[in-house]
């Protein structure tokens, strides 16, 4: 880790933030259904398995509404002490998830997080109809190029980046493009990871350096302007 300050007087300008399995836990039972969703859509309306579908074009608009369009949200509980612990980091904060636009509202609206962040980077972000190479490839992690697109787009510096994800893949492709990582959800370090968190709500007691701010730059947080889509309201 380097020992420089940023714009904001702490040493890190960003906390990027995968949204499911990271922000709230796995346990919630959102993951097995969407899984199994994923599973039911393949089956019926492409009539493959999942594990041929890789490089497969589907209409991903359709795709998005059979998968999250009937999850257990309701597992999802407001979470206060996460929201405070945002809420008192001096960085920006961005989500970063393959999921959709509505998923991601939704989760973010259960949660009562939906205020916390700057920006959210998501499936339609890196995946928008004008892109001819959409038609090509869907751009989502664990691809290092989705990683580095999401770093274009919110304009950050990946030394200057922490990204929590729960999925071992992503941290590995997180760490290739740069990024300090945090895998979420384990106590043992993956191999790509600097930080391994049974849970987010572990940040501050593994991550205080993310609190510490040079005290005449406490009250001067200036926020860069950003590409990033403003963030989606349930
Ligand atoms: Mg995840």
């Amino acid at each position: 880790m380097d020992g420089a300050m940023s714009f904001n007087g702490a040493k890190y300008d960003c906390l990027l933030f995968d949204l499911d399995d990271t922000l709230y836990p796995l346990s919630s039972g959102i993951n097995l259904a969407c899984r199994k969703n994923i599973e039911d859509y393949m089956l019926k309306f492409l009539h493959i398995e999942e594990s041929e579908a890789l490089g497969y074009e589907f209409d991903n608009d359709e795709f998005h509404q059979y998968v999250h369009g009937n999850l257990p949200y309701e597992t999802l509980k407001p979470d206060p002490v996460l929201r405070n612990l945002l809420l008192s980091t001096p960085q920006r904060k961005i989500i970063f998830t393959n999921s959709d636009k509505a998923h991601t509202a939704r989760v973010l609206s259960r949660l009562g997080l939906e205020d916390c962040f700057e920006g959210i980077i998501c499936f339609e972000t890196l995946n928008q109809a004008k892109d001819p190479r959409s038609k090509l490839q869907i751009l989502c992690k664990p691809s290092v190029e989705a990683i580095e697109a999401a770093i274009n787009i919110a304009n950050l510096d990946p030394k200057r980046t922490i990204f929590f994800d729960d999925s071992v893949r992503n941290i590995a492709s997180g760490k290739a493009a740069g990024l300090h990582t945090v895998v979420v959800g384990r106590s043992e370090l993956i191999p790509g990871a600097d930080y391994a968190l049974r849970s987010i709500h572990n940040m501050k007691e593994a991550l205080p350096q993310i609190w510490e701010v040079e005290p005449r730059k406490r009250h001067d947080h200036v926020r860069r302007s950003t590409a990033v889509e403003t963030a989606v309201r349930a």
